[in-house]
C-alpha cells in the first residue's frame, strides 16, 4: 500500500490557545473527531509562531453549524466555517480559526476551483492538499500526529513537495505555483526536484488566476523573510515574465555606476537590502524596493538607448498601471507611486529649500521613502550622508513639528485684508507656508504684516 496510514507521536505537546481548545473540546462533546491541521502543525514543528489555527473534523457542515450557531460561514458547499477570535494568535491577538470537514476535491476547472467537493476522511483531505508539510494532522487528545503523505520526513530534511502528481496538482489550481515559492523561501526550504521542474513547466498556467489573489501571493512574498531569493526563484522558473513582466526586463539593462551594474541584479540587491534593514516592512515599501528601477527600461528605449532621462515619471506611469492591473487601492497604489518616483529625491536633501524638505517630511509616507531611499544608496554608491541628514531632520520633526500654518492664516483673513476670493488666496497661503515651514514667521501679526508687504499694492 502506498503512503500507509502513520501516526506518530511526538515529545511535546503542540501549545494550542484557549479557543483553539475550546473548538476542539465543543466538537468533541457532540461526539466528532476534530484534528489541528495545516500551517500551525507545520510551524509549531518547525518552531515558529503561527496567527491563524484550521481544524479538520468528520462533523458535517449541518453538525458544525449546531455546534458553532455564531461562527462565519465561508463555505457551506465546501464544509468550511470561520471563527473570529481575539486572541488566538501570537501574545493574544486577534486571530481566525477556520473549522472545516474532511473533504476531498472534486474534478478541478478553469485551473482555479474544483466542481465541488466530497465529504470523506482525514487520508483524502490530506491528499487534496498542496505541500506535504501542509498535510499534517495532530489530535491533542493523543499528543500525535497523523502523516498520509510523508511530511513528517520532509520537514526533517526541508523539503517543500508537491502532494501526488506535481504538474497535475499545478494544474487543478494554479495559484500552488505561486504557494511553492512563497513557501520554500518562507520556511528556507529546498524546493523539490520534481515540484521544480513542474512548476516551470506549468508556469504559464499562472495567468488564469486573479490578479488579487497573485498580489497577495506576492505580497507575502515580499514582506517574507527572503524576497530577493524568492523574486529570483520566480524568474528561474518562468513566473516571474507573466506575473511581473516589468521586473523581468530590467535583466537587459545595464547602469555601469550601480555596484551591481545590471538592473535586475541591482534590484535583488536593493531587496535584499531592504528587508534586512527593515524586518518589517508596510506592503508599499515590500513592493517599491522591487519596483524602483522599472523606469528605467521605458525611458532607455525612448531615448533610443541613450540615457534614462524622465525615468523616475516612467516609473510613476508603469507603477499606476501595475496598481490597477493587480487591483491595490487607489491609496496603495498612490503611495507605490510617491515611493518608487519620490526616493531619489532625497538625494537633493541638502541642497532643498527648507519649506519643500519639511513638506515632504510631513508626509505619512515619509518613513518608507526613507527606508526605500536608504537601501538604494547603499546598493548604489554606499553613500547614505543624505539619509542619515533626512533621518535626524525627520526625527526632529517627529519631537517638534513647525506649526501648522492653516492656523496662523485663513482665507477669511485674507478677505479681512480687503483682498478678493481667487485662484491667487492659495498661492498667498502657500507663500505663507513657505515662511512658517522655514520658522520665518510664528504668529498671525507676522503673516498679514507679510501678506500686505508682499501681495497687497
Ligand atoms: P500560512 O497561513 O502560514 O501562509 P498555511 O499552510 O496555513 O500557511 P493557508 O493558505 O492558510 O496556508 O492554508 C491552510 C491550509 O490549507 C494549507 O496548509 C494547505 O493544507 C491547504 N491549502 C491552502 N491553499 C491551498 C491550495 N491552493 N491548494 C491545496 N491546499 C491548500
Ligand atoms: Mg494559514
Amino acid at each position: 500500500m502506498e503512503n500507509p496510514l502513520k501516526w506518530i507521536r511526538i515529545e511535546r505537546a503542540m501549545p494550542l490557545p484557549g479557543p483553539v481548545r475550546e473548538t476542539l473540546s465543543k466538537l468533541d462533546d457532540a461526539g466528532f473527531v476534530g484534528f489541528v491541521v495545516g500551517g500551525s502543525v507545520r510551524d509549531f514543528l518547525l518552531g515558529r509562531t503561527t496567527k491563524d489555527f484550521d481544524i479538520a473534523t468528520n462533523a458535517k457542515p449541518d453538525e458544525l453549524e449546531k455546534i458553532f450557531p455564531n461562527a462565519l460561514e465561508v463555505g457551506k458547499a465546501f464544509g468550511v466555517l470561520k471563527i473570529p477570535s481575539p486572541t488566538v494568535g501570537p501574545g493574544g491577538t486577534p486571530g481566525l480559526i477556520e473549522v472545516a470537514t474532511f473533504r476531498e476535491d472534486l474534478e478541478y476547472k478553469d485551473h482555479r476551483h474544483p466542481v465541488g467537493v466530497k465529504f470523506s476522511g482525514p487520508e483524502e483531505d490530506a491528499r487534496r492538499r498542496d505541500f506535504t508539510v501542509n498535510a499534517l494532522f495532530y489530535d491533542p487528545k493523543t499528543q500525535r500526529v497523523l502523516d498520509c503523505v510523508g511530511g513528517m520526513q520532509d520537514l526533517q530534511s526541508k523539503t517543500l513537495r508537491a502532494i501526488g502528481e506535481p504538474a497535475l496538482r499545478f494544474r487543478e489550481d494554479a495559484l500552488r505555483l505561486l504557494r511553492a515559492v512563497r513557501f520554500t523561501h518562507a520556511l528556507g526550504f529546498q524546493l523539490e526536484e520534481k515540484t521544480r521542474s513542474a512548476v516551470k513547466s506549468q508556469a504559464r498556467l499562472i495567468t488564469k488566476i486573479s490578479p488579487e489573489r497573485i498580489r497577495d501571493e506576492m505580497t507575502r512574498m515580499l514582506q517574507g523573510p527572503s524576497p530577493a531569493a524568492a523574486v529570483r526563484m520566480l524568474s528561474e522558473l518562468d513566473l516571474l515574465g507573466f506575473v511581473l513582466p516589468e521586473v523581468e526586463v530590467l535583466q537587459k539593462i545595464e547602469q555601469p555606476t550601480y555596484v551591481q551594474r545590471n538592473l535586475w541584479l541591482h534590484t535583488l540587491h536593493v531587496l535584499e537590502l531592504c528587508a534586512s534593514q527593515n524586518p518589517k516592512r508596510s506592503i508599499p515599501l515590500a513592493w517599491a524596493a522591487l519596483l524602483q528601477e522599472i523606469g528605467k527600461p521605458i525611458a532607455w528605449r525612448r531615448s533610443g538607448e541613450k540615457s534614462f532621462v524622465g525615468h523616475d515619471r516612467d516609473a510613476a506611469t508603469a507603477a499606476d498601471k501595475i496598481g490597477e492591473r493587480l487591483r491595490f487601492s487607489r491609496d496603495e497604489t498612490d503611495r507605490l507611486i510617491v515611493l518608487v518616483r519620490d526616493h531619489l529625491k532625497l538625494r537633493e536633501v541638502f541642497n532643498m529649500r527648507e519649506a519643500t524638505l519639511q513638506r515632504l517630511i510631513r508626509e505619512p509616507f515619509f518613513e518608507d521613502l526613507l527606508a526605500l531611499h536608504r537601501a538604494a544608496a547603499t546598493a548604489t554608491d554606499g553613500n547614505h550622508a543624505c539619509w542619515e541628514f533626512a533621518r535626524s531632520r525627520h526625527q526632529e520633526f517627529l519631537k517638534s513639528p513647525p506649526p501648522d500654518a492653516a492656523k496662523i492664516l485663513t482665507g477669511e483673513d485674507l478677505i479681512h485684508l480687503g483682498l478678493q476670493p481667487g485662484p491667487r488666496f492659495s498661492e498667498i497661503l502657500r507663500s505663507v507656508e513657505d515662511q512658517v515651514l522655514e520658522l520665518k514667521i510664528t504668529t498671525k501679526e507676522q503673516a498679514l504684516e507679510y501678506v500686505l508687504r508682499h501681495f497687497v499694492k
